[in-house]
């Protein structure tokens, strides 16, 4: 018989199972990213014979997977990153999470798993973390990081479409990514015999599998002396993003004009969050050239040299703008003049978004919990 499965788990559908043996809250200046976890968490089953189910929240828990599970084989399976901030008014944000949802589902679509209405696990979400709310550090320099993660769950070993899956959602108090008011520089390892992403492929897709296989070059980065990896891509050497950031560029570019420059989302870019707000307020106030173009290394080191370059910073979730002060590429190490250079614009896009992060500029941009 016909039957009408349901498009989308939700939010008013969730069941809520509270942690009979909450977790002791930690003193918010000796936070490590990832280590720690709240009392509760989301999950959504789904099915391909009876569609979604009801959403639960329920005691932070390990998770039973058969053995056979496509994300464990064929790594069918994707995640989000992002954050809630408690502002001096003690209100609770989200940033942008619109913009993750969206992000999520195309990465779902993308992994073969199905299709979810992004309104409604953004409520659920919200519903979450006003359920760990105490979670959420009083301190304006931390915040709760939430990892939405969805994952293949059938249990055949084919390669084909999942018929099952779970949607679930972890989350846990992170700290600052640098201590109040002081920039790390970082820098970079550029070898292009290392390819994060390439055309036709799905670097710009959160998926597991595009970051596994970095850990690797990045220990290769750390024995060369550098603390991130600068990944470059085709023949002429593009710089594409920064460790798992989106990279800017701020100069006097060829035609002598002050530009912000960052790659183009040609399908080798991860669409960030925090790339997409850079280049809205600086689109906003309009002070200098604000591109979406390619950058070649070749070019970028004329630039070096003949004193045209400002600041180069990555951009992410994790530390808004992280700055680079030197690049290793071809044996030769180049100094980048960030941090000589204030770095004045770095710091400026750190004070916008996150007054607006802790509500201290109002803005549309952030979501209520
Ligand atoms: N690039 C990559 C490869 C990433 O993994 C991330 C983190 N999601 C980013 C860029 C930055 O994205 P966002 O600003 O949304 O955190």
């Amino acid at each position: 018989p016909w039957r009408c499965l349901s498009s989308s788990f939700k939010a008013a559908d969730i069941q809520i199972e509270l942690s009979k043996r909450p977790g002791k809250k930690p003193d918010p200046s000796k936070l490590e990213f990832g280590k720690l976890f709240t009392d509760h968490m989301l999950t959504v089953d789904w099915n391909e014979e009876r569609g979604w189910g009801k959403p639960h929240i329920k005691p932070f828990q390990n998770l039973s997977l058969h053995p056979a599970s496509s994300a464990l084989h064929y790594s069918v399976e994707l995640f989000e990153g992002m954050k809630a901030f408690r502002g001096e008014d003690s209100k609770i944000r989200l940033f942008r999470p619109m913009l993750n949802m969206e992000r999520m589902l195309r990465t779902a679509l993308r992994s073969s798993l199905p299709s979810f209405d992004k309104a409604e696990l953004l409520e659920c979400i919200r519903k979450l973390v006003e359920v760990d709310q105490d979670w959420v550090p009083h301190s304006t320099d931390a915040s709760l990081y939430i990892r939405p993660t969805f994952i293949g769950t059938e249990p055949t070993l084919g390669v084909h479409k999942p018929g099952h899956a779970l949607l679930y959602v972890i989350t846990g108090p992170v700290g600052p990514y640098f201590s109040t008011g002081s920039f790390n520089p970082v820098s970079l390892f550029a070898d292009p015999r290392f390819v994060r992403s390439w055309l036709g492929g799905v670097g710009d897709c959160k998926m597991g599998g595009n970051y596994g296989p970095t850990i690797f070059v990045q220990s290769e980065a750390a024995k060369e002396g550098c603390q991130q990896v600068l990944w470059l891509y085709g023949e002429d050497h593009q710089l594409t993003e920064v460790g798992t950031m989106n990279i800017f560029l701020y100069w006097i570019n060829e035609l002598g004009e002050k530009e912000l420059l960052t790659p183009p989302l040609n399908g080798t870019i991860l669409p960030g969050v925090t790339r997409q707000s850079l280049l809205d307020l600086a689109k906003k106030w309009g002070e200098f050239q604000v591109s979406e173009r390619g950058i070649i290394m070749s070019d970028f080191i004329r630039g070096l040299q003949e004193n045209r370059v400002k600041e180069m910073f990555g951009a992410g979730t994790a530390c808004v703008v992280c700055p680079v002060n030197r690049i290793l590429y071809m044996k030769q190490n180049y100094h980048v003049p960030t941090m000589e250079n204030g770095p004045d614009l770095a710091k400026r896009f750190l004070k916008e978004l996150s007054d607006i992060q802790y509500g201290r500029t109002a803005s549309d941009w952030t979501h209520l919990v």
